[in-house]
């Protein structure tokens, strides 16, 4: 129903008040939730709530006061690639295509926290200049649309969007960047899988932890696989949210039961604020290590360094990859060029 989502979207917990009267804060997140902006869907925070791990992600805490060396409010570099108001090309065949500001929950170590939730970008005519940048780009083959959150969007706004990328050619894969089925399954309705599928549209999923995949997940991505919807899932590495063994492969298990491919575990990018979130290199490499060769081949994603400064996302594997230089790990891209990952001993 379509109404049913839009009603837990007007209901956003925005304020430290309304966090506390469905958790029992601690001095630390009521302090570090009353000077700043979160959001979270009464949905979700049901979820949260439950969730020791889960927790972590969407209540602030004081340690986000912290700037480390090293972290940037772009980390990828993604403006100095901004060749549209709207549209971010860093790689040879394949653009980011930010289509809204708006997520239904704040995660404290989102990347693009510079923008999200800020209204930067509002009309749609803004548009423009991104459509025609792909039109005029025959390299472009893949448009990866993100924000912000797409899936928040209406069914009219992105049946419009999709129509237009969909028009053009040399367009050969659309993917959409969405965390809606772990926050807001029930914007999974009928209509939009209708959309998506008349689209032929990839689903790009976030999900970080077991916990989220509760029977309203499921049902939500069952749906979409059932709408002949396809689905990966992207996983952040975070410190003392899912930085062990066990976690991932109960994650990564779960969500092939639900038809989502476990595609990258991202090593935390250095977002400002972020150092309480990230684990050293090494111990995601111990990680991915300990899933190779021990688990189903397709539960295993690749471990994925995004170089700091728009480099791309690294793939790796080994510990020969890299190379310490004091507090930054040091390693090569695609196209064989240094990029540096901040990271304290
Ligand atoms: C992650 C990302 C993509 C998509 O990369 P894939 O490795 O193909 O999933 C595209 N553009 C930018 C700027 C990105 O950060
Ligand atoms: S869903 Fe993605 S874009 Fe939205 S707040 Fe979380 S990390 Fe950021």
């Amino acid at each position: 129903m379509d109404s049913e989502w839009k009603e837990e979207l007007a209901g956003r917990i925005t304020t430290a008040d309304g966090l506390a009267e469905v958790v029992e804060l601690t001095d630390d997140e009521r302090a570090a939730a009353e000077g700043r902006v979160f959001a979270v869907t009464p949905y979700y925070l049901s979820v949260v709530r439950n969730s020791a791990a889960l927790r972590k992600t969407v209540i602030p805490r004081s340690a986000e006061k912290y700037r480390a060396i090293g972290e940037l409010a772009d980390p990828l570099g993604e403006e100095n690639h901004r060749v549209a108001p709207n549209l971010i090309h860093t790689y040879p065949d394949k653009v980011l295509f930010l289509v809204t500001a708006f997520c239904p929950v704040y995660c404290r170590y989102c990347t693009r926290s510079r923008m999200v939730g800020k209204n930067e970008f509002k009309t749609t005519s803004t548009f423009e200049e991104s459509f025609q940048y792909i039109e005029s780009h025959p390299e472009i083959r893949d448009v990866l649309i993100s924000g912000g959150d797409p899936l928040a969007m209406t069914d009219d706004a992105l049946d419009k969007l999709l129509s237009r990328i969909r028009a053009v050619p040399h367009v050969r894969m659309v993917r959409i960047g969405s965390k809606v089925p772990a926050v807001l399954p029930q914007r999974i309705t009928d209509g939009l899988c209708s959309i998506l599928r008349k689209h032929r549209v990839w689903l790009s999923l976030h999900f970080i932890h077991p916990d989220e995949l509760t029977p309203e997940t499921k049902t939500a991505c069952r749906k979409l696989a059932d709408s002949g919807i396809g689905m990966f899932s992207q996983t952040v590495l975070l410190k003392g949210v899912n930085d062990d063994t066990q976690t991932l492969v109960e994650l990564f298990y779960g969500l092939l039961e639900i038809n989502v491919k476990p595609y990258y575990l991202l090593q935390c990018d250095p977002v400002s604020g972020s150092a309480h979130f990230r684990t050293p290199v090494e111990k995601g490499i111990e990680l991915i290590q300990s899933l190779h060769g021990k688990i189903s081949g397709p539960a295993i994603p690749q471990y994925v360094i995004d170089a700091p400064g728009g480099g791309g996302k690294v793939p790796i594997l080994s510990s020969a990859q890299i190379r310490r230089e004091g507090d930054e790990v040091v390693f090569q891209n695609y196209e064989g060029r240094e990029y540096r990952y901040p990271d304290p001993m």
